[in-house]
This record gives structure tokens, sequence and C-alpha cells, in this order.
């Protein structure tokens, strides 16, 4: 039932090529029939042999119905490249189709959601399941219109030639399925539900292990240390090695009986020629279903295996429904355009999907045009989602968000997206030139103004050491930019964009000191005359903040000036504490 399902969703996709898919469904079936013909031909030799006999020199069709025979099975071949092309041209369409869909909806998710996924999972939903809908369409469905064709056919011909070996032969086919249903009884699906959570465990244990390498090679460990992973695997051996086990008797019943269809045959000869001369009816049959019936178990086995590309497909649409079904955020229809660069955050309560507390809880928070403030707090406490929220990755539960008096959710996308610039910590560049990677925030911008703002965002010396200065590509053989170099060329292409309002995440650790002190230096050229909201690791970069705001638990815990909270003697007053007593180590650490 889903299976039709999921074949009638694939062809909303067809558009235009719909038909071809049925053209190839029909053509495949068309050859599954001609294959069985050649049989036929062969039958007439045989028995044209048989009648001849001994003086062979009467048979003069013989190779009349051998060129028969041949062209038949030609004929067969070139009807199932036929049905193979229309099916691909189809499926290509349909896979096509369904990667721009993909991609159409993706781009009006919110970014939140695509962070949550991950960029790696989307690029292989998108490349990987819909190839694998084109693997179905072009290959499967055309081969299962044969593989249901084919069987039908050949009973009608077993019962065609001589009923008796027709019945015979298919004696062996029933006792085989019948050892195989009682193998796939209602065990059978909690047996693959078992076995499926098995895999999910294991490779979700891989994913945990692959990501801890570093430090199992830091620590000179080995995989015993990763328990659960092994674990995982020890039981997943375990499961699957009884579950063999259980269907090994099924399984052996089933090959045994439906390759041994000869075997049935013989007794039946023997029981109709009864000791006496064997007729010649009966033999010329006899060898035609022991040339014949072998057909039927690689027949059947397609038909059993049906169920398993049913399964594949299913599992590829599902992924793809994982994107598909997430609605994206509604466009506004007011489409206000703010004309002031505040930003408000008004009792903003918030949670993730799936997340069992609030991210942020009645969160109340004011900046004023031009002004810088600051949030900082222990790690967990709401941070990057309130930075997250100003931009609409993700929608409030509750409370609202304004910027210039306008809530964002009425300020349409783009004029959003030009209205708040982000600097990430992890300012990733494309592998492109830096001039192209500068001019993504601002694509007719000329090259001068390129250059203007790498030099304001302290680039100067990335550019002159490398070989084609800003037309080098980043990610080439040799050309290598560390995480302080990367961000200050991902401050330049902010400024480039030349946002009212910025929202800055400070980097928390870089490899040297004249690094930290060229990003601080570009973050106050890119701040100055804007609004600027601030997440804070390093609290002296803070100190002339205009307001700091300390969160907890998704909470506002507590806010004001430098001097004011650490004359509070609250909670920032101990982090400050704390930041002292750290950087009096790492001074000490140096003497
Ligand atoms: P901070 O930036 O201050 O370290 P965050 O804003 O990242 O804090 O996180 C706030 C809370 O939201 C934390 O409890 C965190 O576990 C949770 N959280 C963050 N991102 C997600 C997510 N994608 N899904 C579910 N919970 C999340």
């Amino acid at each position: 039932m889903k299976k039709t399902n999921h074949l009638r969703e694939l062809m909303d996709y067809a558009g235009g090529h719909r038909h071809l898919t049925c053209l190839s469904l029909l053509l495949s079936a068309a050859s599954a029939v001609l294959a069985l013909f050649p049989f036929v031909f062969l039958f007439r030799i045989i028995q044209e042999v048989i009648a001849a006999a001994p003086d062979y020199a009467q048979a003069t069709h013989i190779v009349h119905n051998g060129w028969m025979a041949v062209g038949f099975a030609a004929l067969s071949i070139v009807v199932y490249v036929c049905a193979l092309m229309c099916s691909h041209l189809s499926a290509f369409r349909i896979a096509g189709n369904i990667r721009k869909a993909l991609m159409a909806h993706t781009a009006g998710l919110p970014l939140g959601f695509i962070g949550e996924m991950g960029s790696g999972k989307i690029r292989r939903i998108v490349s990987d399941s819909s190839a694998a809908t084109e693997t179905y369409l072009a290959h499967q469905l055309p081969d299962m219109a044969a593989a249901i064709t084919t069987p039908v056919c050949m009973i009608i011909m077993l019962f065609l030639f001589d009923w008796r070996f027709g019945l015979v032969s298919l004696l062996p086919v029933i006792l085989g399925f019948a050892a195989m249903f009682k193998m796939a009884g209602p065990s059978m699906a909690e047996d693959m539900k078992l076995y499926q959570n098995a895999l999910a465990d294991m490779n979700n244990e891989a994913v945990e292990y692959v990501r801890g390498v570093p430090v199992v090679k830091t620590f000179g460990q080995t995989v015993h240390s990763f328990k659960r992973f092994k674990g995982t695997i020890d039981s997943y051996y375990e499961f699957v090695m009884s579950y063999c086990k259980k269907c090994r008797p099924s399984m052996l019943s089933y090959t045994v009986l439906v390759n041994s269809a000869f075997a049935f045959l013989i007794v039946l000869a023997l029981i109709l020629v009864g000791g006496g001369p064997v007729a010649q009816p009966v033999l010329l049959n006899f060898i035609f279903y022991v040339i014949f019936t072998p057909l039927i178990a690689t027949a059947m086995t397609k038909v059993m295996f049906m169920s398993e590309n049913g399964m594949i497909v299913a599992d590829a649409m599902s992924r793809i429904h994982s994107i598909l079904d997430v609605v994206p955020l509604p466009e506004p229809r007011s489409g206000k355009v703010p004309t002031d660069n505040d930003v408000v955050l008004e009792n903003v309560t918030f949670r993730y999907t799936g997340g069992t507390t609030d991210a942020l809880r009645d969160v109340t928070i004011r900046v004023g045009a031009g002004e810088t403030v600051a949030l900082v707090g222990p790690s967990g406490g709401g941070k990057t989602t309130v930075a997250g929220l100003i931009s609409q990755f993700w929608d409030v539960a509750g409370g609202s968000i304004q910027i210039g008096g306008i809530n964002v959710k009425d300020i349409p996308k783009e004029t959003l997206m030009d209205t708040v610039a982000y600097v990430f910590q992890d300012s990733r560049l494309l592998k492109a030139s830096i001039l192209e990677n500068v001019r993504l925030a601002k694509p007719n911008a000329s090259r001068q103004e390129v250059e203007r703002v790498l030099h304001e965002a302290q680039c100067d010396d990335i550019i002159q050491k490398l070989p084609q200065g800003i037309d080098t590509v980043i990610g080439t053989k040799g050309v290598y930019l560390s995480g302080g170099e990367q961000q200050r060329i991902a401050i330049a292409r902010v400024m480039l964009k030349n946002a009212p309002i910025l929202i800055l995440d400070e980097a928390t650790a870089f490899a040297d000191p004249e690094n930290e002190v060229l990003v601080q230096r570009a973050f106050e050229k890119l701040s100055k005359g804007k609004t600027v909201i601030m997440i804070a690791h390093r609290l002296t970069t803070i100190k002339n903040a205009g307001c700091i705001f300390v969160l907890r638990e998704g909470r506002v815990e507590e806010s004001g000036t430098h001097d004011t909270l650490v004359a509070g003697g609250g909670l920032y007053a101990k982090m400050w504490r704390d930041y002292q007593t750290s950087i009096s180590w790492k001074v000490g650490g140096t003497k």
C-alpha cells in the first residue's frame, strides 16, 4: 500500500515524462514475454529431433527454429533496452525535479533548521536519496514489471504443454514458498525492527567514534576504549548470527526445493512410463520441462526481493520528507522596512524542537541605535540563541523581537538580511578567490571597494603573503589561512555589506596574540557607528560596552555597565574575578 503511494508521489515529480514510465513498464513486460518464445522454438526443435530419430536428416526445420529462437531473444533484448531508455529519461527528470524541489524548499527554511540538521546531511539527502529514487525508477520498477510478468506467463506455459508435468514443476515452488512464509511470519516484522535498531545503534556509535578519533589518538587508546561502540558491534553481531541461524532451515528448504524441480519431474516421468518403453510425447515433455523449470526459480527469487526495493525507496522518500515537511517561516504580509536601528527583545521565550527545557525564558534586552551591548554568561546560557533569533533563524515562541519598532516577522527576509550582519566564530570561506569571497556580501562591489575593506579589516599582511594577492583561491594547494586570518577576511566581507546592525561572536581562542590584536582592531573599525550585539568570551573586550547582559539558563540574570555589575557582586562580578585570576595564571606561565 505504502509502496503505491510512494510511486504516485514520485510520478507527481515526473511532469510530462509520466507516460514514459508507464511505457517502460509495458515494454519491460513485453520483453519478458518475448524472452519466453525461444523456449517454444527450443521445444519444437526437440520435438522434431525426437520425431525424426534415428533419421536426423528428416529434421529440416531445426535451423529455422533455431534462428527464430535467436530472433526472439534478440528482440526481447532490444525491447528491454527501449524500456530502460524510457525509464531512465523519466527517472532522471524525476530525480532532477526532486533535487530542485529540495533546494528551493531549503532556501526558504529558517537558517536555524539548516544549522541543526547540518549541511552535510542535507547534501546527502539532496544527492543520495534522490539518486536512490533514480535507481528504483530506472531499473527496479521495469525489472519488477518483468519479474511479475515472467512467472505468470510461465505458469500458463507450464500447463499449455502437459498439465501433469506443469503441476509437478510448480509443486517445489509452492513448497519452497511455504517454507519461506513460515520464516516470514509475524516474528519477521519484529526481527526486522530489531535488526534496523541494532544497525542504527551501531551507525550512531560509529559516528561518535569517528568524532572521537582525535581524542583516541592523542591518548594512545584503541577502539576498546569506546566501550559503547564495541558493545553495539557485539550486539549487532549476536543478533545477526542468531537471526541467520533462525532463518537457516527455511532458507535452505526454499533454495533446495526451488532448484530441485528436475527431481520431481524424474519421479513423474518414471510413474508415467510405468516400467514400459518410453513414449515419445512423455520424453519430449520431460526434456522440455527439465530445461524450462530452472527459470521459475530465478523469476520467483526476483519477486521475493521486490519488497526490499520497496523498502529502499520508502527510506529515501522518508529522508526527502524530513526536509520537505519542514514548514518555512511565513513570508511577512506587511513588508515593513525599519527606519531606525535599535533592537528590542521583549519577554522572549524560545525552545528548540526536541528540547526538553526552554532555551530562553522571558528575556528582555534593549539595544539603542548605535549602541554596543555585550552578552556574557556561562556556556549554554542562551547567548547564541538570542543572536539567532534576531535574524529569524527560528521563530520565537513567546514575546517579540523588534528592529526600529517593527516586529522582525513583518520585515521582508531580504531587508532583514541587509539590516543584520553576523560574524560567526568559525567564519567559513568558500573555495574561491579572496575577491569573490568578500564580494559575496555585495556582488556589484568594485575591486577598489574590496581592497579598501580588506585594508580596513587588517588583512594587508594576508594579501601580501599570497601568491596572486586578492585573486588567490583559498583552499587550493598550499594556500592555507589560520582561523584568525579567515575571521579577518570574514570581517572584511561584513564591512562591505555595511549593515547597520552587527552581531559579533568573538572567537574563544586564537593561535597567536598578534592575530588576536588584529581581529580586535578589525572588529573596532567594523563596529564604528553601528548597533552592535557582541557575544563575548574575554571580558576585557567588553569593559566599555554600553550595557552587559548576563545570561544564565535562558534568563537575563543581571544587566548593567561593567562597573555597576562588578560593584553589584553578582554572577558577573564572580566571572570577572575568575577571569582576572586566569589572566594572572597565564602571565605567571609566561614568566
Ligand atoms: P550559549 O551560546 O550561551 O552557550 P546556546 O544559546 O547555544 O548557549 O544554548 C542555550 C540552550 O539551548 C542550551 O541549553 C543548549 O543546550 C540548548 N540548545 C542550543 N542549540 C540547540 C539545538 N540545536 N537543539 C536543542 N537545544 C539546543
